[in-house]
């Protein structure tokens, strides 16, 4: 049994003083009543800095100039249109109820609490759910082309843990072109003036001037200048963690660091261990890969899932006869199928292939099948839907997926955790607002598909212009100078440790301890979780981290274009972060969403969840890398969605 005191220290409770309660079909609508405005010729007096250009960051930045604010944008891309939201392919989720097949906001909102597992606020889901409509006007309006139905309505398909269509799509590349659509609205403006555009601008400090966030420290990724940069508040929009296990779905910058450097500086980190581990991707092929391929989940509305009967079958796919195949996901969830969830159809294949079934070097794949579909619709439609995903199939495995059956297992894709902010979407700094991946609030402890646009979308067009403006109402804050004592700490802090790093020149990569860390986080806090490997896992981490203060070697200097130098920077991060999850995975001692733990299933193998001990949010808090954290727990409250055993059966 493990002691407390040897990870971890208890501190009081937190509340969520920002969410209004009463009828939760009104709490939105009164606290946009009720927050303070701000008087547009004030507006455009008030300076905001928006860290992050993608679907979260982009939508912010452009609403909020376009309402008056001056806003200071930053990305570490060479511009904002390649931000990892880029890279969504599947769908945005919405309750419009197009297909007239039973969907509604309130569905919209039972979905995605229950496919949480229970672990996210009802008001901030309703709210959620509700803006979800608006999100596809406004795309619409800016002229991002969803697909259509032949008579010209916007088309929908279904994603998993739901049985209506209510994902929005443009083929495979959703997030590309709701991204250009930010992206417009946001070149806009700043063809007028109110944004202010930084790309290739790495944030790397938090400024907190009397309690309250005030500015960033930046560096120039081509020159290596180190400005610092002030505002009357600060939004995150930086994007999720995934990579702290090294391999993983996101693009290979995504990282830790504007949200870790605000943990440091006192922003609680709520639910560091929930992270999604999606069933759909291509399989690692080798040793030297250096990321993973994300095959949308939209393909199980029309593939089948099948692994062989037989453990240790090795004959071709198209060798193997119906009999002799077991479609597990249609045996064992027959009214969900092939979409359940992202965590329960990842287990399932994790567990097929544990047993043997599994297909492909290594047996570790599954099929998914086309066959059916090709069959039934042809070719041509199949190709129409999915063709781009097919192609991308096709060119990293070499193999035709519309004559043999795609191979897919599960990998690391998005992280539920990320720092904890009330319903105003402001953390626990004030002044400092996260929204998008970035922060942890709306899908629990497993986010349904189609749902990461959604949310950020709406966090940015519809719910921060309305709390920053409440925040904002009592500005503008008094100016604060370059030489104020916590602008020349925060500079200071980020100059020393690029010294440092250079200064170390060790004998190992920056890449290889990242990978080394990746490879820890993946067998002991992944996609099964126990007392003792985690346990194992924060000893491993934390000597690593010790290794890599004394072995890295950062080439170059600080002074010019230097990818070794900011990948140092983000792996430290990382470190710290690997361990704080594992911390948060050990002390949750039940299984629930994407966090399973191996003592805590039912008899036939089900993730087991303890509402009586374990139905609140985690909220850490930082106070150094080599002293515990403190966790605060918000409890929640279910009116409207009751706790029960999540089935899909
Ligand atoms: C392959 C793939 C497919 C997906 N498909 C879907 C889908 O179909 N539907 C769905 O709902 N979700 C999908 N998701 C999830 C979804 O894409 C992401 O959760 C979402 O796009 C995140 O948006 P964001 O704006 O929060 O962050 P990002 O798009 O990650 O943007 C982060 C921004 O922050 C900036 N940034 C970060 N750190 C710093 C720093 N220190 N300094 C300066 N700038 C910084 C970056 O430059 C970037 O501009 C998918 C994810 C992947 C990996």
């Amino acid at each position: 049994m493990i002691l407390m005191n040897d990870f971890w220290q208890d501190g009081e409770g937190i509340a969520d003083t920002a969410a209004p309660d009463g009828p939760i079909e009104t709490r939105w609508e009164r606290r946009k009543f009720t927050a303070k405005l701000v008087n547009p010729a004030n507006r455009r007096k008030l300076t905001v800095i928006v860290v992050g250009t993608g679907l979260a960051g982009g939508s912010a930045a452009a609403t909020l100039a376009e309402a008056g604010y001056h806003v200071k944008s930053y990305c570490y891309q060479d511009t904002p249109r390649r931000a990892h939201s880029i890279a969504a392919q599947g769908g945005i989720n919405a309750a419009k109820n197009y297909r007239n097949d039973g969907d509604s906001i309130y569905r919209l909102f039972y979905d995605t609490v229950k496919g949480g597992d229970f672990r996210a606020r009802e008001s901030n889901v309703y709210r959620l759910a509700s803006v979800s409509v608006n999100i596809i006007d406004q795309c619409v309006a800016q002229g991002v082309p969803f697909a259509r139905e032949y008579g010209g309505l916007l088309d929908n398909r279904s994603f998993g843990g739901t049985q209506v269509s209510r994902t929005f799509y443009a083929r495979g590349q959703t997030g590309q072109q709701l991204l250009l659509g930010a992206y417009q609205a946001m070149e806009r403006q700043i063809g007028l003036g109110t944004i202010e555009m930084n790309a290739r601008h790495e944030m790397l400090e938090l400024i907190v001037v009397e309690g309250k966030a005030r500015g960033i420290v930046v560096r120039d990724m081509v020159t290596g200048e180190i400005t610092t940069e002030m505002a009357d508040a600060v939004v995150l929009a930086s994007g999720g963690y995934g990579n702290v296990f090294f391999l993983s779905t996101n693009a290979k910058g995504c990282n830790v660091t504007a949200s870790w450097r605000a943990h440091r500086k006192g922003a609680l980190f709520a639910n560091p261990c929930y992270t999604q581990i999606h069933p759909t991707c291509i399989p690692e092929s080798g040793t030297h890969q250096s990321k993973l391929t994300l095959m949308s989940e939209s393909l199980r509305n029309d593939g089948r899932v099948w692994v062989p009967l037989a453990a240790g079958d090795a004959r071709k796919p198209g060798d193997i006869p119906e009999a002799e195949r077991d479609y597990y996901l249609e045996r064992i969830y027959p009214s969900f199928g092939n979409l359940v969830p992202r965590d329960i159809a990842s287990r399932a294949a994790k567990n097929v292939c544990d047993e043997g079934r599994g297909v492909g070097p290594g047996g570790l794949g599954v099929y998914l099948d086309f066959a059916d579909a090709i069959g039934r619709l042809g070719q041509k439609a199949v190709e129409a839907k999915y063709g781009n995903l097919f192609e991308m199939y096709e060119r990293i495995t070499g193999e035709n997926p519309y004559e043999t059956p795609m191979r897919i297992y599960p990998a690391v894709h998005y992280t539920m955790g990320g720092l904890w902010v009330d319903y105003d979407l402001q953390s626990t700094i004030p002044g400092l607002f996260v929204v998008g991946e970035a922060n942890f609030s709306d899908h629990g402890a497993n986010r349904l598909g189609a749902s990461a646009l959604m949310q950020g979308l709406g966090d940015g067009y519809f719910v921060l212009p309305t709390t920053l403006g409440n925040y904002l109402a009592a500005g503008p804050f008094a100016t604060v100078p370059q030489d104020h004592e916590a602008v020349v700490e925060a500079r200071r802090a980020v100059e020393d440790r690029i010294s440092r790093f250079l200064s170390i020149d060790g004998d190992r990569t920056v890449d290889s301890f990242h990978r080394e860390l990746g490879h820890i986080m993946w067998e002991y806090c992944g996609m099964e979780r126990t007392e003792e490997g985690l346990t194992k896992a924060i000893g491993l981490i934390r000597s690593l981290r010790d290794e890599f203060w004394q072995r890295v070697k950062v080439p170059g200097t600080g002074e010019q274009l230097n990818q070794n130098l900011e990948k140092a920077g983000r792996v430290a991060d990382f470190f710290e972060l690997g361990e704080l999850m594992c911390i948060d995975a050990l002390h949750r001692r039940e299984s629930c969403g994407g966090h399973f733990r191996a003592e805590s299933q039912s008899e036939d193998g089900e993730a087991l969840r303890h509402d009586d001990e374990f139905s609140y949010v985690a909220a850490w808090e930082y106070f150094g890398a080599d002293r515990k954290p403190t966790l605060h727990k918000e409890q929640l409250e279910f009116e409207y969605v009751h706790p029960s055993t999540r089935s899909y059966k």
